[in-house]
């Protein structure tokens, strides 16, 4: 199974891929993720991209495109993978569907988390993230086990800083303007599925299963 989560910043979708990683057993590619592990790593790549991140803006497109198309072709990706964040502009998308077709893969859903502005900016501002292993949490709506102490690993969570209130504006922005789009690009080919986001975290989940179960 071949998945794109599709979604403003703070809509669910590292949430739900967590729950899909375990069900279907495939991995999770999160460009947000590859992009703070270079940063942590200080390699030239990451450098180049913390501006961008820092101010809430995208990181430029052949940088992202060259992360995702190498990591397709690793063999953990031959059983299906889900793509979150990515794609986030028209020229991504066009970049994926090149590579997927010299891969012979193609994408079996784009599934669209929908989110009202007042509900993702709460999202965000509740958000932790475990900066060891990635795990995300909210101190309302998913809180971890012991406060601000990793449930899976132990680490101490943090904020990120791009979930602080002033970035966040500037992401929804570019959101609006840079990634809006791809919601009628993959609605024109057929494979686009809207899920109310707005639900409890397990009724999203459940809707997400049971359009999956009826595609495949
Ligand atoms: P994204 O990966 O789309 O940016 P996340 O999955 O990180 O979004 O979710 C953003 C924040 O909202 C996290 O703190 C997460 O725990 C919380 N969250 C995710 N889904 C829901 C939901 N359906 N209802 C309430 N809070 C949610
Ligand atoms: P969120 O989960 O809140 O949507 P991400 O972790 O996906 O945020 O992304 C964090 C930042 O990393 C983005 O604001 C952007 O600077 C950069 N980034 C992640 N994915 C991409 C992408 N596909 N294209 C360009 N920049 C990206
Ligand atoms: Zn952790």
């Amino acid at each position: 199974m071949n998945l794109i989560l599709l979604g403003p910043p703070g809509a669910g979708k590292g949430t739900q891929a967590q729950y899909l990683i375990e069900k279907y057993g495939i991995p999770q590619i999160s460009t947000g993720d590859m992009l703070r592990a270079a940063v942590k790593e200080g390699s030239p790549m990451g450098l180049k991209a913390k501006a961008c991140m820092d101010s809430g803006n995208l990181v430029p497109d052949e940088v992202v495109i060259g992360i995702v198309r190498e990591r397709l072709q690793k063999d953990d990706c031959n059983q299906g993978f889900i793509l979150d964040g990515f794609p986030r502009t028209v020229p991504q998308a066009d970049a994926l569907r090149e590579t997927l077709i010299e891969l012979d893969k193609k994408i079996d859903a784009a599934i669209a988390l929908t989110v009202d502005i007042d509900a993702l900016v709460e999202r965000l501002a509740g958000r932790r993230t475990c900066p060891v292993c990635g795990a995300g949490y909210h101190l309302l709506y998913d809180p971890p086990h012991v406060a601000g102490v990793c449930t899976k690993c132990g680490a101490t969570l943090v904020q990120r800083d791009d979930d602080k209130e002033e970035t966040v504006r500037n992401r929804m922005q570019v959101y609006a303007q840079q990634t809006l789009p791809l919601i009628e690009y993959y609605r024109k080919t057929g494979i686009l599925y809207e899920i109310d986001g707005m639900d409890s975290i397990d009724s999203v989940r459940s809707q997400i299963e049971a359009v999956l179960r009826n595609d495949s």
